[in-house]
C-alpha cells in the first residue's frame, strides 16, 4: 500500500486512532524486527499513552536473532512489553494473548474480585505501512479479511475478530506514518521496502545496505556474490559504489561499453535482502540508532 502522507492525512490518521483507542484495552504496536527504531512512528508514545502497549517485533524470521534479543532487552529497559513474531508463518503469534493478559493483569483481577467473568481482551494493531498489520490480522482471524482502508467514520463499520476465547481484535488497524526527518531512518525504511524507492534513489539505498553488510555481515557478500578481497569497512560512498560495481560484474548487470548497470545491481541486491536470500539480518542496533 502506498500512502502519501500530507499533514491532513496525518491529522486524520491520528484522529482515527484516537477513536479506536476508546474501544480497546491494549495496543499492539507492530514494528519491523530488522529496523525496530526506524519503523516506529515518531508520535506513537504520545498517541497511545492512555493504553497499555505490547511491542511486537514482526518479520523476526528475516532479522538477526541475536539482535532481536538485544532489541527485546532495550524495549524492556524502557518499560515496554515486547515479543518477537513472524506473522507470515505464524511463529510467536499464539503467545500474543498471554502477553496482552499479563499487561492487563490488575484489571482482569479486579473483574474476578467483583465476581465477574473477565471478558476477552480487546486490542488494536497499529503500525506504519508494510510492517505486516494485515498479515497479522488475517493470521489471527484465520482467514483473509478485506481491509476497508482509511475512510472517514471508519469506526462505524468495524468488526471484532475473535482469536481463541480470550482476545478480540479490531479488524481495521491503525495506520501510522513513518519517520520523515531522519535520513538514516529513511535509508533503513527504504532498504526493507517500507517506503518507495522513488523517494530515495535505489543506488543510494544499495550503498547504505552494503555499508551495513560489509561492516557487520561481511561473509554474506563473499558467499552470495563470490566477492573476494572485500574491505572491512566502507568509509565513503565511492568505496560502496566499488562493491556494488563488483556485484554487478559478477551478476552480469552490464550495459553498453561493458559498464555496470548500477540500478540493476542495486535492484538485485535489495531483492536478495528483502527476500531473506542474504540470510537473517538486522539493519540497526539499539546503540547504533541516531548515528550518522
Ligand atoms: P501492512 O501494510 O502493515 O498491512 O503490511 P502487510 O500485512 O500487507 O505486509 C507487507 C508485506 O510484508 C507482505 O508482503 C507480507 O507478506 C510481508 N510480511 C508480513 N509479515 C511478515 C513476516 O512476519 N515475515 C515475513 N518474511 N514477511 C512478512
Amino acid at each position: 500500500m502506498t500512502i502519501q502522507w500530507f499533514p491532513g492525512h496525518m491529522t486524520r490518521a491520528k484522529r482515527q486512532i484516537e477513536e479506536k483507542l476508546k474501544l480497546i484495552d491494549v495496543v499492539f504496536e507492530l514494528l519491523d524486527a530488522r529496523i525496530p527504531q526506524s519503523s516506529r512512528n515518531p508520535m506513537v508514545d504520545e498517541l497511545t499513552r492512555t493504553k497499555p502497549r505490547l511491542v511486537l517485533l514482526n518479520k523476526a524470521d528475516l532479522a538477526d536473532p541475536d539482535k532481536t534479543a538485544e532489541w527485546g532487552r532495550y524495549f524492556r529497559s524502557k518499560g515496554l512489553a515486547v515479543h518477537a513474531i513472524d506473522a507470515n508463518a505464524g511463529s510467536g503469534v499464539k503467545d500474543i494473548t498471554a502477553k496482552a493478559k499479563e499487561l492487563l493483569e490488575d484489571k482482569i483481577q479486579r473483574q474476578i474480585n467483583k465476581g465477574m467473568k473477565p471478558r476477552p481482551v480487546r486490542a488494536l494493531i497499529i503500525g506504519i505501512p508494510n510492517v505486516g498489520k494485515s498479515t497479522l490480522i488475517n493470521r489471527l482471524a484465520g482467514r483473509n479479511i478485506a481491509l476497508t482502508g482509511d475512510r472517514p467514520g471508519v469506526t462505524k463499520g468495524q468488526q471484532w475478530i475473535r482469536f481463541g476465547g480470550d482476545l478480540e481484535l479490531l479488524d481495521t488497524p491503525g495506520i501510522l506514518w513513518p519517520k520523515f526527518d531522519d535520513p538514516i531512518a529513511g535509508f533503513r525504511l527504504a532498504a526493507t521496502g517500507a517506503i518507495k524507492e522513488d523517494i530515495i534513489h535505489i543506488d543510494e539505498v544499495a550503498c547504505f545496505v552494503l555499508k551495513v553488510l560489509v561492516e557487520q555481515y561481511g561473509n554474506v557478500l563473499a558467499d552470495r556474490y563470490g566477492l573476494t578481497d572485500l574491505p572491512t569497512a566502507l568509509p565513503d560512498m565511492q568505496a560502496a559504489i566499488d562493491v556494488l560495481e563488483a556485484i554487478g560484474r559478477r551478476r552480469g548487470c552490464i550495459v553498453g561499453g561493458g559498464h555496470v548497470d548500477y540500478e540493476k545491481a542495486a535492484t538485485l541486491l535489495l531483492r536478495d535482502l528483502r527476500s531473506g536470500k542474504l540470510g537473517r539480518m538486522t539493519l540497526e542496533s539499539p546503540e547504533s540508532f541516531g548515528e550518522a
